[in-house]
């Protein structure tokens, strides 16, 4: 995807879905975005997409140390993790996401304490306030509903722009239908939909990125979708190695 000087790729693809008897997945989207001399990351997955997550941005000629900003959506671990991997990133959240997270019960909820407290003190640190602009035409946009201090980033082109929603709508099911899963105040994210529907048709043919599914654009009032959902499962039933059955996660 292009937005006036910046290229943006989907690093990972988010998943639309949980478990049924192993809790949530946390199949995040991860987003590249390159231009005016940055390389930022919207978001940056969970542990079990660290080496993916490597082999995906060397594809893009990108190294850990190449990138110069993580903007993380909220403190959720599929989300935030490994802001870690990151040296040289300045790494932008949510004032009101973090205080939230950094007083959460420990053992409680998806957010990552040690990692939240580490954050907390990163040199590289920069918490984000409504309205911010967090990076070269980029701005934030608090959307509590999910977590208390989610933020919604947009950023802005000439013709048309690219919201990045994080899990204030994490899918196309949540943004189209206005309900939410998986919320820590179902009112709120209701009315942060709302408000990213204005961001999304403010200019035609704006992007919306969601956290757990492909970029979506409206077309005539109607939704399309930029690329195909691919998600799946390769499992060992057998008692060998070499037998195994792939489960395609697709619709
Ligand atoms: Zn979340």
């Amino acid at each position: 995807m292009k937005l006036d000087n910046y290229d943006i790729e989907i690093v990972v693809q988010g998943f639309p879905g949980k478990a049924v008897c192993h809790g949530g997945m946390g199949w995040s989207s991860v987003v590249l975005i390159r231009g005016e001399g940055r390389v930022a990351l919207v978001d940056t997955g969970s542990f079990g997409m660290r080496r993916l997550l490597r082999e995906r941005l060397a594809e893009h000629g990108v190294k850990p140390a190449d990138v110069t900003d993580v903007i993380l959506t909220h403190s959720h671990y599929d989300h935030s993790v490994n802001f870690t991997l990151f040296p040289n990133a300045r790494i932008v959240i949510g004032a009101d996401e973090l205080g939230w997270a950094a007083e959460q019960p420990w053992g409680e909820s998806p957010v990552p304490e040690l990692y939240v407290r580490a954050l907390k003190t990163w040199p590289t640190l920069a918490t984000a306030a409504d309205g911010d602009t967090v990076f070269p035409g980029m701005t934030a946009h608090l959307a509590p509903g999910h977590t208390p201090g989610c933020m919604v980033y947009v950023l802005h082109g000439r013709e048309r722009d690219i919201v990045f929603t994080g899990d204030a709508a994490k899918n196309r099911a949540e943004m189209l239908s206005r309900g939410t899963d998986m919320t820590f105040n179902a009112a709120q994210s209701a009315a942060s939909i709302e408000s990213i529907w204005g961001y999304w048709q403010k200019k035609k043919g704006s992007v919306l990125v969601p956290g757990h599914d492909v970029p979506m654009i409206q077309v005539d009032g109607r939704t399309e979708y930029l690329g195909k959902r691919d998600a799946r499962i390769i499992a060992w039933f057998g008692e060998d190695l070499e037998t195994t059955t792939v489960f395609r996660l697709e619709a």
